[in-house]
């Protein structure tokens, strides 16, 4: 995609070049001019006394009624005379100055000699070589022969004498190559200021080109992932103002077990298989297709829809990973992919929510048993993603990968001890400026696709790892989506099974919501939680769809009653009936009761009047990156 910058640069560029070429014929040009001028200059000086001469000549000849030059010169007065004023021409650029004539025979022959050295006689024969002499005869006009092949010589000048309208001899004057010297010496501060202007033109041309190769190289650079050579996130960002949705699918590609690979073979291992699965899809894949790394072991695939292959395509990239032996380290590794397809992502709002869709179908696929590909169907979807994403399923991803996933800790207080009862672990995710985002930006765009499940375990690992060490208690949210997601289901088990210290200081906060539409099923995943030694709260209760007969059922361990009822209990006695039966109900359902939303003393001073057994607000603490102690509650500022 090239951008209306590097077309500014090549336009720059090409006029640069044009420039170039034009100077450097405009200095040639000039410098030819300059000696022509120079020549013909010289020439003109010469030729001014060689007129006068021949003119002198001639009528001295006719007036002493010599009949032809031969005669006159030979006479010794006359060619004295005659070659003392040809032979003061001589200089250093004039080396030879002579007078021929042409014998009946059509031959040249000296006439008379001025030069100083080589000095010809009267008479003796001259080659004539070059057209320019019996043009002389036939013109009238003077000559210049370039001299090429005549060493030292650089210019002949040939001047007739005419008598009665004829040639009847000529001056001959050999400009030496001295001449050349002189003028290259004049035109030398030109010809200097015309080369530093070329050179400042191919300095500015290189230095601009080196530019344009570095930006080349750099944007190549910024766009491509390092290890899987693969167009990377900030290519997708780069396109998607552009992409036109219309033209392709859109799929979610995910390695499975990919941790495990890791695990078990090292990270080596892990960023091999990496590189050569992007080469396997990009082999398997058209060059219209688009790679790009998601992030991890995550790729996102556009597919152009020229042919309706789409299907096909992520098949053949299925099968081909699959098919494939990856050998490392002299082990024989399996990999296989899952795929999450979008047909029609030019319905969505934009390439987040088609992103999106894709990543819930890429959910379907490993819940389903991984190893497949699961297309989106628009029927059977209802439209649950009118939600307005403020972060996107990249903004979780990116922090997924450069671990800026977290947990804020909130104590659970319990008022009749004075002490902290135990934690709510609350997600958090520290922005790439450090901010800290709450999961309320974040949480609600990513419900039901793979990243929420990513993102689950993520929290589970981080918790789990900063409680195995203490002895205090902690609460962890949990979705029953996520209870019924086999995997999430076995890392929670792993862990607390072998841990028996830790799992009985785990309590899980399940919302009770629509959500739960297999009571049996929420039942079962409670046994087992409990079955682990965990506990289990009931989360917002009070709060929409809350049964009170569901709820008696589910035996759970604690009620977290919710915090719409409780942030005006102290203004608001309707609530206050609410929350007074519902602790009531608890009580006698044998379940211990939490309010959370303690925000200020009102509330706490009249949540006294009930029996609630803990407490959790803004009041008593704010939940912070490290646990807090007993005398740091209720410093809060804010209320
Ligand atoms: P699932 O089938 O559910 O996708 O399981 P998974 O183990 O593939 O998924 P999970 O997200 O739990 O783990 C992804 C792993 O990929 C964790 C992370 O360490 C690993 N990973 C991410 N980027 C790289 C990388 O550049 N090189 C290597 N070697 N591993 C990576
Ligand atoms: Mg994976
Ligand atoms: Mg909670």
């Amino acid at each position: 995609m090239v951008k209306r910058r590097e077309f500014f640069i090549f336009f720059l560029l090409f006029l640069l070049g044009l420039f170039f070429v034009y100077t450097y014929g405009e200095i040639t040009k000039a410098k030819a001019k300059v000696f022509e001028s120079i020549e013909k200059h010289e020439i003109v000086q010469i030729s001014d006394v060689l007129e006068k001469l021949q003119k002198r000549i001639v009528s001295h000849a006719l007036a002493q009624n010599i009949k032809d030059l031969p005669t006159f010169f030979e006479s010794k007065e006359h060619a004295k005379e005659c070659e003392e004023i040809l032979s003061m021409m001589l200089a250093s650029d004039v080396k030879y100055a002579y007078i021929l004539y042409k014998d009946d025979q059509e031959k040249f022959r000296f006439l008379l000699d001025a030069s100083k050295t080589d000095k010809a006689n009267f008479n003796q024969k001259f080659d004539v070589n070059t057209p320019e002499y019996k043009l002389l005869y036939t013109t009238k006009k003077p000559q210049i022969i370039k001299q090429q092949n005549v060493e030292n010589l650089y210019i002949t000048y040939l001047h007739p004498i005419i008598k009665d309208g004829e040639v009847v001899a000529l001056f001959n004057i050999d400009f030496t190559t001295d001449i050349k010297a002189i003028i290259l010496e004049s035109i030398k501060p030109i010809e200097t200021l015309f080369t530093l202007l070329a050179v400042f033109i191919v300095i500015f041309m290189a230095m601009t080109l080196i530019q344009i190769f570095h930006y080349f190289i750099t944007r190549k650079k910024i766009f491509t992932d390092p290890l899987t050579k693969t167009f990377n996130r900030n290519y997708l960002e780069e396109i998607s103002t552009i992409l036109n949705l219309e033209n392709y699918s859109l799929a979610m590609l995910d390695l499975d077990k990919f941790k495990l690979i890791n695990d078990t073979y090292g990270h080596k291992a892990g960023d091999h298989i990496l590189s050569n699965v992007s080469k396997i899809v990009k082999s398997s894949i058209r060059e219209s297709d688009i790679l790009i790394r998601y992030g991890g072991e995550e790729f996102l695939l556009l597919i152009n829809n020229r042919e309706n292959i789409k299907r096909d395509i992520c098949e053949r990239v299925r099968h081909n990973i699959s098919k494939e032996k990856f050998v490392y380290d002299g082990n024989e590794i399996n990999v296989t992919v899952s795929i999450g397809l979008h047909s029609n992502p030019s319905l969505e709002k934009n390439l987040q929510e088609a992103i999106k869709k894709a990543d819930k179908m890429l959910y379907e696929a490993k819940k389903g048993g991984r190893n497949r590909i699961i297309v989106y169907d628009e029927k059977k979807e209802s439209t649950d993603s009118s939600s307005s994403s403020s972060k996107d399923l990249a903004f979780v991803k990116e922090a997924l990968d450069d671990d800026r996933v977290t947990c804020y800790y909130q104590p659970i207080y319990n008022h009749k001890t004075g002490e902290i009862f135990k934690y709510e672990a609350l997600v958090r995710i520290i922005g790439e400026d450090g901010k800290i985002i709450p999961p309320y930006q974040f949480l609600p765009q990513i419900k039901h696709t793979n990243m929420h499940y990513k993102l689950t375990q993520r929290i589970l690992a981080l918790v789990f790892e900063k409680f195995k060490t203490n002895q205090k208690q902690v609460s962890i949210n949990i979705s029953f989506t996520d209870l019924n997601n086999h995997d999430i289901e076995e890392t929670i088990v792993q862990a607390l099974h072998a841990d028996d210290h830790l799992a009985s200081r785990v309590t899980f906060e399940i919302l009770e919501s629509d959500e739960v539409d297999d009571i049996e099923l929420f039942k079962q995943k409670i046994q087992l939680l409990h079955s682990l030694k965990a506990k289990v709260s009931i989360d917002d209760f009070g709060s929409g769809y809350s049964n009170f007969k569901r709820i008696i059922d589910t035996e759970a361990n604690y009620l977290k009653i919710d915090g719409s009822l409780i942030k005006n209990i102290h203004i608001n006695s309707k609530d206050f009936k609410v929350v007074r039966s519902i602790v009531h109900f608890a009580l006698q359902s044998n379940m211990q009761t939490i309010a959370e939303f303690v925000h200020s003393k009102e509330v706490y001073d009249k949540l006294l009047l009930l029996d609630i057994d803990y407490m959790q607000g803004y009041y008593i603490a704010e939940p912070k990156s490290e646990l807090a102690l007993n005398e740091e509650l209720f410093h809060s500022s804010s209320s």
